[in-house]
């Protein structure tokens, strides 16, 4: 039985005597066989997912490399309830990576509206060109072509390889991590260098030389719905006679959690948004520059205080403070900050009064829309808590999200 070299230490901490020594090897001074076979691994969890496991998603059908790229990059931080409306969409509009490259960048943000992290949506955009200019439109096959894609990492890419074309890749997603970490009792939290590399050979040493897309999708499927972070189902696993962490009852202590100098405090930030309407019921935006947050997407005029908006007010559309309705506060939660958003309405704009409305700020590239969402013609990005507020506004019904505070 090949087995796999792991320190001694992670396991001395937190098995019983008698367990250990049924576990390990008596040379305190060497390294330790844990006698869990990596190859075992791979027949359980094919088992499991022919058994237990997701068959019928719509990315699982038809299967190509690009679905697979396209679900992969939604599934990041993204539930699969919340994806599969939107794969769906996005498929129906760029079936292949050639109409996803000829389309424009607002159309493909417009797709994305509502799930938030949008710097996928562009890498997206900007990978599908790649591969039309460079490999024809065809996905490439090489690991190192996929690799070196915008938005696409060593995990992602043996995913794709893995699901679409059946190829001995190892994957190593946080839902992979978890998975690994508790079967092999690794300690430590894999934002650890020395703990991700562990983890890294234990997914190369696990992954099968056959059946690779049923392993790949199984053991993704497990950490998402069986051996979740907060409360693993080790009665519903098929792992239970391989995890170390269940054989020890350590299955809620392992990972760990984040050193804590790798936790950084929330700051919490505030914004005012101004939201000219005119007569016709469209409300005047801007488009956020690519860089930053909600690069691309468009936005209310945006403002770091209310005097600031309050100015702009007067000298664009010659009206006083008391003119601008203030609305609810939109709270918005990014990965690192909370934003606060105050909405100031002004009622019945002449749309000609703004007609050359220019911000005296930096925005690349520049641009302002009379915005109809009524209007189908008009496909563009809107960040969530912005499609949001303007359903709301102008009486808009939106779309399945969500309703995530990444927006
Ligand atoms: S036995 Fe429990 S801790 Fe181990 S992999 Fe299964 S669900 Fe996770």
């Amino acid at each position: 039985m090949a087995l796999i070299v792991l320190p001694r230490e992670p396991i001395v901490q937190f098995l019983t005597p008698d367990t250990y020594n049924a576990l390990t090897m008596t040379d305190h001074d060497t390294p330790t066989e844990v006698p869990i076979d990596p190859a075992q691994i791979g027949p359980v969890l094919v088992a499991w997912q022919r058994r237990s496991g997701r068959q019928d998603l719509p990315w699982q059908r038809d299967r190509s490399a690009y679905r697979v790229w396209v679900s992969e990059i939604m599934l990041q931080q993204t539930q699969v309830a919340t994806v599969i409306s939107y794969f769906e969409r996005f498929i129906a509009r760029f079936p292949t990576v050639s109409a996803l490259a000829a389309a424009p960048i607002d159309e493909v943000l417009h797709l994305w509206t509502g799930l938030g992290y949008y710097a996928r949506a562009r890498n997206l955009h900007r990978a599908a060109q790649h591969i039309a200019q460079h490999f024809g439109g065809e996905f490439p096959r090489q690991f190192a072509d996929v690799a070196a894609l915008p938005g696409i990492g060593r995990s992602t890419a043996g995913a794709i390889l893995a699901l679409a074309y059946d190829e001995r890749q190892p994957i190593l997603d946080g839902n992979v991590k978890r998975v690994l970490g508790r079967v092999f009792a690794i300690e430590g939290n894999a934002s650890q260098r020395s703990v991700e590399q562990r983890l890294w050979t234990l997914a190369e040493a696990c992954t099968p030389a056959q059946d690779v897309a049923t392993y790949t999708q199984a053991i993704m499927d497990l950490g998402a719905t069986v051996c979740s972070r907060r409360n693993p189902g080790c009665a519903l696993c098929p792992m239970t006679a391989q995890c170390l962490a269940h054989v020890a009852g350590r299955q809620h202590e392992i990972p760990a959690p984040k050193p804590r100098a790798a936790r950084k405090a929330r700051p919490a930030r505030s914004c005012w948004w101004l939201l000219p309407i005119d007569d016709a019921g469209r409300v005047l935006l801007e488009r956020r520059p690519e860089r930053g947050i909600w690069g691309g997407l468009w936005c209310p005029l945006q403002f770091d205080t209310p005097t600031a908006a309050e100015s702009y007010a007067r000298q664009r559309f010659a009206v006083e403070p008391a003119a601008l309705e203030t609305l609810g506060t939109i709270d918005h939660a990014f990965t690192h900050f909370d934003l606060s958003i105050t909405p100031l309405l002004l009622q019945a704009v002449a749309a000609a009064e703004a007609r050359d409305v220019v911000r005296d700020v930096a925005m690349e590239p520049s641009g302002v829309l009379w915005y109809n969402p009524r209007d189908g013609a008009i496909r563009v990005g809107l960040p969530a808590p912005a499609k949001q507020l303007l359903d709301a506004l102008l009486g808009q019904t939106f779309e399945p999200s969500r309703n995530s505070p990444y927006g």
